[in-house]
């Protein structure tokens, strides 16, 4: 493989005519002679945008000649170090191990600090060598450095894809071969490149080890992925934290046994529960009329209000064995608030068997002092006595991993550690035998960008910018003043002046009244700033609707239309995050967009004109002026309360009528019945049963219909029929024509 990682020259004199300037030119040519690119520049005008080019360099030579330091005043001195200084510091911040190297005079070498020679892989005496023996050097420690980049299993696929042999195994394509037999094919080729196809490869090459046994380089990268992420064990999954959801329950859980889970989990989850049979017994999240989920109280974890729930459960309290064998908590809820795991895990001590922390949203947080505490398992964090933590975290989701590459992470408990053998066969049973490659991949590369200080420095990044985007958002409002509006960021009322300020600044206090979810146990969880939820106008805290509103659905609508896709959208809110992947220009069209969206709304402009693509789908709104098409809308949530309806329905008490697993018998046997929503009071679902926004399921099978859920289904019926383009999704629902008109059905247990 040919990488393009250039050495990068800093000099005054690149490109002059004089000495020091021929001296810095002759030595780029001897290294660009051995086949390395040179790239030169001739101050350090950005120095911290040249620090991140240390992600794309081989190598830093640095000059500090006589000219850097002017006619030599302390001054000059002091100015031309400084610089040096701060450029090394932020190279460094970021890169531990990238060559520097130092080019100059004798004379002027010796002002440097300790602090920066600390930092420097050798000085170049200008003049002293021949510019044939420095490249020499510089390039031997420029391939040290390249060669130790890649992780174990990607260095080893390299190899493998780089190799040319001949295969006789799966995949059909042979390397991408058969692509090239026709035309759409070569397309195919064309797009995606060769060597994506060359190292797409089945698990029959031995050199590259099993991901499925955990051997071989795989075996080395989880290891080292193990070590990066500071846990006992970490296995790399690649079918998506949905999977690794389920190879941890199908580890510890088995029919009958009774289950602890955040009522608000994935729906991987609740596929677990139904497959293994178990008895769930559900703890409630807070929520505000936002539609903003908050943490489930503090009091809820405690060993005495899981035994009460158990006992008020038919199916639990006549379990043999009353000892939860799992409880899973949503860590980073969909809107960003964390647990304290210590005080949980104090909390809980060994009353359960088994703790699992889903993280599909938090992978960052062990890489930042930011977030200690709130996340599973860590550095220095201390063991249960008896309880096995796991997370499960979707790399692909905040990290650079490719879709579905997926970990679980576990921390062993003091007295019992986990059984590798045993879990895998779990591990096996969910997994493809044909495990993609590139997943893999990725997967090791995702973990090894992560090691400090370079994943360090990427979180804080994102911390930064998420932090700047609301300060941002604030001035844009503060401009506009009191008598107009402009959208608000959900979260602390009082921001850090600068930087990213203290935990404290960002942690949920029972007093605080920004939240909306009551007099919560303060110091339990905090919110992370990378998460960030944008209130549109329309409806307050207390769920009570203004005049005027514009709900998010349309401006979430708006700005797909303009190149911004929303993650998740809510009624009056909708979310956005800041990844490892955010760049200041992402976020501040998002700022300039959200203008754009004002200036059409108060210019009521019509929705050819602002979302042509739309009109175009639905002829119906094109002459509709953008101000309008949002009071409408806004008038039938208004007319239906449709804040305390979602708030409540969340809320409200469900009666479980069998566990889900029999739920699913019913529907697996098909003794169920499609009946219509307006006759489903008291009826079981068969179905899950999840709306969309916000995506989180309301029903699970073997549950009985109340009348709030009811109320919501129609009202859905109603909005969908009057607003075509702006449905709300419920999944599990089935949408039939019946006599030219659509009606709602559910199907349900048989009676
Ligand atoms: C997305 C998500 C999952 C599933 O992760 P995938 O990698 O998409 O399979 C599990 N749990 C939560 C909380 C999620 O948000």
């Amino acid at each position: 493989m040919n990488f393009r990682f250039p050495v990068i020259v800093i000099d005054e004199d690149f490109r002059s005519e004089n000495i020091s300037g021929s001296g810095i030119r002759d030595l780029a040519e001897a290294i660009s002679s051995h086949g390395f690119e040179v790239v030169g520049y001739t101050s350090y005008v950005d120095l911290s945008a040249f620090a991140q080019q240390a992600s794309r360099a081989s190598c830093f030579i640095l000059s500090i000649d006589d000219e850097e330091f002017g006619t030599g005043t302390p001054e000059e001195v002091e100015k031309a170090l400084m610089e040096l200084r701060t450029f090394v510091k932020e190279v460094r911040k970021r890169n531990a191990d990238i060559p520097i190297f130092l080019y100059g005079e004798t004379r002027t070498t010796r002002h440097v600090p300790n602090d920066v020679l600390r930092e420097l892989h050798g000085f170049i005496h200008m003049f002293e060598d021949t510019p044939e023996f420095v490249a020499k050097h510089i390039i031997r420690e420029a391939k040290k450095y390249l060669d130790a980049l890649a992780p174990p299993f990607f260095n080893a696929l390299m190899d493998y894809a780089s190799d040319g042999s001949y295969s006789w195994h799966c995949p059909g394509h042979s390397g991408g071969v058969a692509f090239l037999k026709s035309p759409v094919g070569q397309m195919f080729h064309q797009f995606f490149g060769e060597n994506m196809l060359r190292a797409d490869v089945c698990n029959a090459v031995d050199e590259l080890g099993q991901l499925l046994d955990h051997t071989g380089p795989v075996a080395q990268s989880e290891q080292n992925a193990a070590r990066i992420f500071s846990c006992d064990h970490l296995f790399f999954v690649t079918n998506g934290t949905s999977t690794s959801n389920k190879m941890v329950w199908h580890s510890v859980v088995a029919p009958g046994d009774i289950v602890v889970v955040d009522r608000n989990c994935h729906k991987s989850i609740l596929h677990s529960i139904i497959m293994t049979g178990a008895v769930p017994v559900f703890l409630m999240p807070t929520r505000n009329h936002y539609g903003i989920i908050g943490p489930i109280p503090k009091s809820e974890f405690s060993p005495e209000a899981i035994a009460k729930k158990i006992a008020a459960n038919p199916f639990a309290r006549n379990a043999k064995n009353k000892k939860p064998r799992i409880l899973t908590i949503t860590q980073s809820t969909y809107d960003g608030i964390l647990y304290n795991v210590e005080e949980i895990k104090q909390e809980l001590g060994s009353t359960i068997d088994t703790l699992h922390f889903d993280e599909a949203w938090l992978p960052h947080a062990s890489f930042h002092d930011f977030y200690k505490n709130m996340h599973a398992i860590g550095k220095d964090r201390p063991r249960s006595e008896e309880t096995v933590v796991f997370a499960t975290q979707s790399t692909h989701k905040l990290l650079a991993g490719l879709s579905q590459a997926s970990q679980i992470l576990v921390q062993n408990a003091e007295k019992r550690s986990l059984d590798t053998h045993r879990f895998n066969e779990s591990y096996l049973m969910h997994s493809s035998t044909s495990p993609q490659y590139a997943i893999i991949a990725s997967c090791d590369v995702a973990a090894a960008m992560m090691e400090p200080p370079g994943g360090t420095a990427l979180v804080e990044e994102s911390l930064l910018e998420a932090i700047e985007f609301r300060r941002a958002m604030r001035k844009v409002d503060a401009e506009y003043g009191d008598d107009d509006w402009w959208f608000k960021v959900w979260g602390p009322d009082e921001l850090p002046e600068e930087g990213l300020g203290t935990r404290d600044n960002w942690t949920l206090h029972a007093t605080d009244s920004w939240h909306g979810f009551g007099a919560i146990e303060s110091g339990f969880n905090i919110l992370d700033p990378i998460k960030a939820t944008i209130i549109t106008p329309g409806l307050n805290l207390h769920g009570q609707f203004d005049e005027h509103g514009m709900p998010a659905a349309i401006v979430s609508k708006y700005l797909a239309e303009h190149g911004i896709i929303i993650e998740k959208t809510g009624l009056y809110s909708f979310f956005i995050m800041f990844t490892i992947g955010i760049t200041k220009g992402r976020w501040n069209s998002m700022v300039t967009e959200l203008q754009q969206f004002k200036d059409d709304y108060d210019q009521n402009q019509p929705i050819w004109r602002v979302m042509p693509e739309f009109a175009a789908k639905h002829p119906r709104y094109e002459k509709v002026g953008l101000r309008d098409l949002c009071q409408q809308i806004h008038n039938i949530y208004r007319k239906y309360d449709v804040a305390k309806v979602t708030t409540e329905m969340y809320l409200s008490t469900i009666e479980t009528a069998m566990t889900p697993a029999d739920a699913w018998a019913k529907m697996a046997h098909r003794e169920i019945e499609r009946v219509s929503i307006d006759d489903i009071e008291g009826r079981v679902t068969a179905m899950l049963v999840t709306p969309y926004p916000p995506g989180i399921p309301l029903m699970v099978p073997g549950e009985r219909f109340n009348k709030t859920i009811i109320n919501y289904l129609q009202f859905t019926r109603a909005f969908n029929s009057a607003f075509p383009g702006f449905e709300t999704d419920v999944h599990g629902l089935v949408r039939e024509l019946v006599d030219g008109e659509v009606k709602y059905f559910i199907d349900v247990v048989k009676e």
